[in-house]
């Protein structure tokens, strides 16, 4: 399958070796790559993408879940060139921030006060920042598995170009390992940082026990509580919080807020936020050259008031949680051991069955499987991450799930003697 797809693919090939030159690995984004090398892709629409060799996809990748809008939500098309008609790089502040602000406070109450950064790990950095000067403390619990940026991910439970915090890495829903965990320390806690399903980590949600159980172990101690609903916040009009009925101390989000560009952003309570009014003595300093720049703001804002309606968010929530379940269906009729985990309108591909509760549970997996099927979706047009994961956007409708489902159903067919 991987000799057929690179000999389909010469003017991808050689794109990414000249990249290679330059770039480490070919591209700016370790979670793009995969070996022998991904598509160039040279174009997008709807739910579709070109690649450089004249390769059509349907997209169920949807760019990570920044792709919620699709390639070319024409809102969001014409707000921008409405944006780009008055300039860019204004030098000062303008009505469509606050406009933007307020628009994400609505749906996110728990954002008492916000503030706008490049990208979701930005967001992060600042939010677990913020938790250290509100507590004067220095300790964050995180989980296994879990993924707030290239700088803050705990694959394996961490990594060398990890920011130096005091962290401490317990089992995503187990609690009975956090609370050991965090028993020595108790009094030390700035933050426990967690995602409401771990995303990156193989869209396992988190228990409702569980994250409730965080919640109660952040007022015990006196931490704050950071749901980083980068992914999650399109669970529902206002996040997976709002269906959990948990309000965070802070939340960040990223991805399709900005309409499909760069964005992130961070708030909470505003005992802890207002410390960056620059109106207040000693106020705290959160700064960023594009963190308001016109283009994202006003793609933003057209997203969320003229697209993002909580009817058309639930519309595509059930869309995948139908997806999923005819996926699993599918693997389960034929005896193949593998599943789609995760909410809505994101999942993933896991090549193990049964139930996955933790990081942990993932690595008798077998990714030769992932591969296999990967490669044969490819070659039926189907754009997914590699490693399995799936963000539906807005224009993925019926027609394309029905798609989904026939092009793994054709996969399943004529690879079954090889899958698990
Ligand atoms: N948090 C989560 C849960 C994410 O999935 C991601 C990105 N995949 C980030 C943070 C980082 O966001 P960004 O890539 O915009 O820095």
């Amino acid at each position: 399958a991987i000799d057929r797809y690179r000999h389909a693919r010469p003017a991808s090939e050689r794109i990414f070796n000249d990249a290679t030159l330059v770039l480490p690995g070919g591209n700016t984004r370790s979670v793009l790559f995969f070996a022998p090398f991904p598509p160039a892709m040279v174009r997008g629409e709807g739910c579709w993408l070109w690649d450089a060799d004249g390769h059509r996809y349907l997209d169920a990748l949807g760019e990570f879940t920044a792709g919620l809008y699709g390639h070319s939500e024409p809102a969001i098309r014409a707000a921008i060139a409405e944006a780009l008609e008055d300039g860019l790089s204004l030098s000062s502040h303008t009505a469509r921030e606050g406009a933007l602000a307020r628009e994400v406070q609505r749906r996110f109450p728990a954002m008492e006060l916000l503030r706008f950064t490049n990208s979701g790990t930005e967001a992060n950095l600042m939010a677990l920042a913020s938790a250290c000067a509100h507590t004067g403390r220095r300790k964050v619990l995180v989980f296994k598995g879990g993924y707030h940026g290239g700088v803050l991910a705990f694959a394996g439970g961490g990594s060398p170009v990890n920011v130096p915090h005091e962290w401490i890495v317990a089992r995503y829903n187990d609690l009975a390992d956090v609370l050991q965990r965090v028993a020595p320390h108790r009094g030390e806690l700035a933050a426990i940082l967690v995602e409401p399903m771990l995303g990156s980590g193989g869209c396992i949600p988190g228990e409702v026990d569980f994250l409730h159980g965080l919640r109660m172990l952040a007022d015990e101690c006196g931490a704050l509580l950071v749901f980083d609903e980068v992914m999650t916040s399109r669970l529902s009009f206002g996040g997976r919080q709002a269906l959990l009925g948990i309000r965070p101390d802070m939340t960040t989000l990223g991805k399709y807020f900005g309409g499909g560009l760069s964005f992130g952003a961070f708030g909470g309570g505003a005992d802890v936020m207002q410390r960056y009014d620059p109106r207040h003595s000693g106020a705290l300093q959160h700064a960023g050259t594009f963190n308001n720049n016109v283009l994202t703001m006003a793609a933003g804002l057209a997203g969320l008031t003229q697209v993002l309606t909580a009817e058309a968010l639930d519309a595509l929530n059930a869309r995948g949680e139908a997806l999923r379940a005819r996926l699993n269906a599918l693997l389960a009729e034929r005896g193949v051991a593998m599943q789609f985990t995760g909410l809505g309108s994101l999942m993933q591909m896991q090549s193990l069955a049964g139930p996955l509760r933790s990081a942990d549970d993932l690595a008798a997996g077998d990714d030769r499987a992932r591969a296999l099927v990967f490669f044969e979706l490819l070659a039926r047009g189907v754009f997914m991450a590699r490693r399995g994961f799936m963000a539906l956007s807005l224009p993925f409708d019926e027609a394309a799930c029905d798609r989904f489902a026939q092009a793994l159903e054709e996969v399943v067919s004529a690879q079954q003697a090889v899958l698990p």
